[in-house]
């Protein structure tokens, strides 16, 4: 793997100038209100995204909550329990749901009275598309690839403006075979250097593993390394020494395929892989590296963000 950057951070500004013209605070750490600037940036990223979907690929985008239901049989409460947010709700009878506004109203605790619902913040963009899939029957011989989005929550409040707790993500998404898993990883691997180059940033790709629940759950960020199914882009937005993971490359070997039933042409349980763009992420890297002003910014990059 790459071990150094491939080529030096330029001009990184701290990112605390960057907050202010950019991101501005909602009271809750980690949750801003993007600048039209921001947005520009965001936009042409998308853009060029979508200029490497490959032939075939389906595009579906979902909204920000997905079915509990699904999440809970997908296995996240084994994994990232501590990043879950569930959907609560007021309800009942008209009298019920007064009660609990009248303790807020009193200056009472009126939370107590919440339910859960049958929704919870969607934590990855991936997680609705393989029970789709799973639905439609048979994935056909040649594999199948999604193009899917969607803001996505993790309860991991902090003030670093690259950690949020509600940020976008847009992913490819591939059902198939190993060997179709696998190919479509590398490729896109290949493909993310190039998207980096273009975008005028420093990165590196290495092995990587997700943040998995309590003291089992090293174990298998441990075994994610050895096996080699994860990998990520790393851009130095702080620093050379702790830099941001901006894109992802998983492979979850046959988890989805079991757990949805999803069986590939030949009847064998599919396998599937994602590669996951931190759109939020990209954007202050863009920023960070290349500063404030849009004009300034190269004029290969502006082309290539239509900016
Ligand atoms: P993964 O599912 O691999 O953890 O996340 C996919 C991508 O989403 C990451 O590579 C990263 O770019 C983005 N992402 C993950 N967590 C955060 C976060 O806390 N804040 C932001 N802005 N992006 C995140
Ligand atoms: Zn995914």
């Amino acid at each position: 793997m790459n071990v150094a950057f491939k080529q030096p951070p330029t001009s990184t500004r701290t990112l605390d100038s960057i907050a202010e013209a950019l991101l501005l605070p909602s009271g809750i750490d980690g949750v801003y209100a993007r600048t039209a600037t921001f947005e520009r940036v965001v936009n042409g990223l998308t853009d060029l995204i979508s200029e490497y979907r490959e032939p075939s690929t389906e595009v579906l985008r979902f909204p920000p909550v997905m079915s509990r239901r699904q999440v809970e049989k997908s296995g996240y409460l084994k994994s990232f329990p501590h990043f879950l947010g569930c959907v609560s709700c007021l309800s009942g009878e008209e009298h019920q749901i007064r009660t609990a506004v009248d303790r807020h109203e009193a200056g009472q605790d009126w939370t107590g009275a919440l339910a859960p619902a049958d929704l919870v913040l969607s934590p990855a963009a991936c997680y609705p598309v393989y029970p789709l899939a799973a639905s439609r029957g048979q994935i056909p011989a040649e594999g199948l690839i999604f193009d899917v989005a969607c803001d996505c929550f993790r309860r991991e409040p902090s003030k670093m403006l690259d950690r949020l707790q509600s940020f976008r993500m847009r992913e490819y998404v591939c059902i198939g075979t190993p060997v179709q898993i696998d190919a479509f990883r590398r490729r896109w691997m290949k493909l993310a250097e190039s998207f980096a180059d273009r975008l005028g940033l420093s990165w590196r790709i290495d092995h990587a593993s997700d943040p998995f629940f309590g003291r089992g759950g090293k174990l298998m960020a441990v075994s994610q390394v050895e096996q080699e199914l994860k990998f990520e882009l790393l851009i130095p937005v702080h620093s050379a020494e702790q830099p941001t993971a901006c894109m992802s490359f998983n492979y979850h070997r046959d988890h989805f395929g079991s757990t949805w039933n999803i069986r590939t042409a030949s009847g064998e349980v599919a396998h599937t892989g994602c590669v996951a763009f931190g759109i939020d992420r990209l954007a202050l890297a863009l920023f960070a590296t290349h500063g404030l002003d849009l004009p300034q910014w190269p004029a290969s990059l502006r082309k290539a963000l239509t900016i």
